[in-house]
């Protein structure tokens, strides 16, 4: 039987445990992963969950729960990462990526901008599932000045499958983060020996390892384990980033609405009246969709909501006033900017006070 002081120092932390995982926080630094080796750079692993941390489940031949292993396990899984950085981790997270938040984006945000200002650490890597991990990237490639590395890294195959590609990824992300090439970048994200930039990677395959691809532009580089090379050179930063941090969870709300043949203003209309700041349209072809549909977003355009049209088409650029008259209606063009990312874009720039159609443009021109 335990004594009552330590009964309610355990219901303390019971409940203290208990809220941050409702926040989908666990928090926490372990100790170093690896021997310190002063003379390597300093890695910090921030882990979030995902596949890479997944472990099989007898529920079907491919059945698996992601979010279930440390940090430290995936560290000890990646033979001689010891070698190229000394590594210490802390678990951010434990989800599937489908549970992504933006609680845990600013927590990220946050904790990575502590690291790199106290000068903690000389690279990033979190550990993320890979269904949302382009809008993580994109979300703190905005919030972080790209100095420092921090490379967003996952699998497609849980740690206990055959041919687990989470140890050699993991290595290989730790490599770029340790690499004063990966420098002035923004965040990158780092799969299957590619490295891609935030703006332009996508998820493009639900199941092979090779689902990271650059549509627009191709991968900025590439990984092995004895190099990594960078095929174009680092950004300038962008006058536009990073927003501010002062910016909190939760941020304005904005919805994507997906289009397509027989397309009525129903979903617009609901956006409208749940109380939404801004609409993505994810347009067919080049950000288009039907004339009801245009009409309900000119409606809302005019009662002050951000409405920016991107495409359901995965690659290319949605551009200004070809079919649709954009200046007319009051409309924003994603160009190169995914839904998903459109999304993330348009909320941080509400949550800034700015939704007047040019400036917001204006953002979504820079790179
Ligand atoms: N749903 C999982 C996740 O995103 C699976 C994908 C993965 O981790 O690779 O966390």
């Amino acid at each position: 039987m335990k004594a009552p002081w330590k009964k309610s120092i355990s219901r303390v932390v019971f409940l203290f445990t208990a809220l941050a995982l409702s926040a989908g926080i666990t928090a926490a630094a372990d100790a170093p992963a690896t021997q310190r080796n002063a003379a390597l750079p300093r890695i910090v692993v921030l882990a979030t969950g995902g596949t890479i941390a997944g472990q099989t489940d007898a529920r079907s031949e491919i059945g698996y729960n992601s979010a279930q292993l440390s940090p430290k396990q995936l560290i000890l899984a990646a033979r001689g990462i010891d070698t190229i950085a000394q590594i210490s981790t802390e678990q951010i997270a434990s989800i599937g990526s489908q549970d992504m938040t933006e609680t845990v984006w600013f927590a990220l945000a946050n904790r990575i901008r502590a690291l790199f200002e106290r000068n903690e650490a000389d690279g990033v890597v979190i550990t993320h599932g890979t269904d949302t991990m382009e809008e993580t990237a994109f979300f703190l490639d905005r919030m972080l000045a790209p100095g420092k590395p921090v490379v967003l890294v996952g699998a497609m195959r849980p740690a206990t499958a055959n041919s687990a590609d989470g140890p050699a990824n993991l290595y290989a992300a730790v490599e770029v983060a340790a690499s004063q090439s990966a420098r002035g970048r923004g965040a990158l994200v780092v799969l299957n020996g590619t490295i891609h930039g935030a703006r332009d990677v996508q998820k493009t395959h639900t199941t092979a390892l090779e689902t990271f691809h650059s549509p627009n532009y191709g991968p900025i580089g590439y990984v092995d384990p004895s190099s990594v090379r960078f095929g174009v050179p680092a950004n300038t930063p962008s006058s536009a980033r990073p927003y501010s941090l002062k910016l909190t969870a939760p941020l304005p709300r904005v919805d994507i609405i997906y289009a397509h043949a027989q397309m009525d203003s129903a979903m617009i209309e609901d956006a409208v009246k749940r109380g939404a700041r801004g609409i993505v349209l994810a347009g067919v072809g080049d950000g288009n969709c039907s004339k009801a549909a245009i009409e309900a977003l000119q409606r809302a355009s005019a009662q002050g909501l951000v409405v920016v049209r991107a495409s359901r088409v995965g690659s290319g650029y949605v551009n200004r006033n070809v079919e649709i008259d954009d200046d007319k209606l009051g409309f924003v063009a994603a160009l190169d900017l995914n839904p998903q990312k459109a999304r993330i874009l348009a909320q941080l720039l509400i949550a800034s006070g700015v939704t007047a159609p040019a400036a917001v443009q204006r953002a979504f021109g820079e790179i």
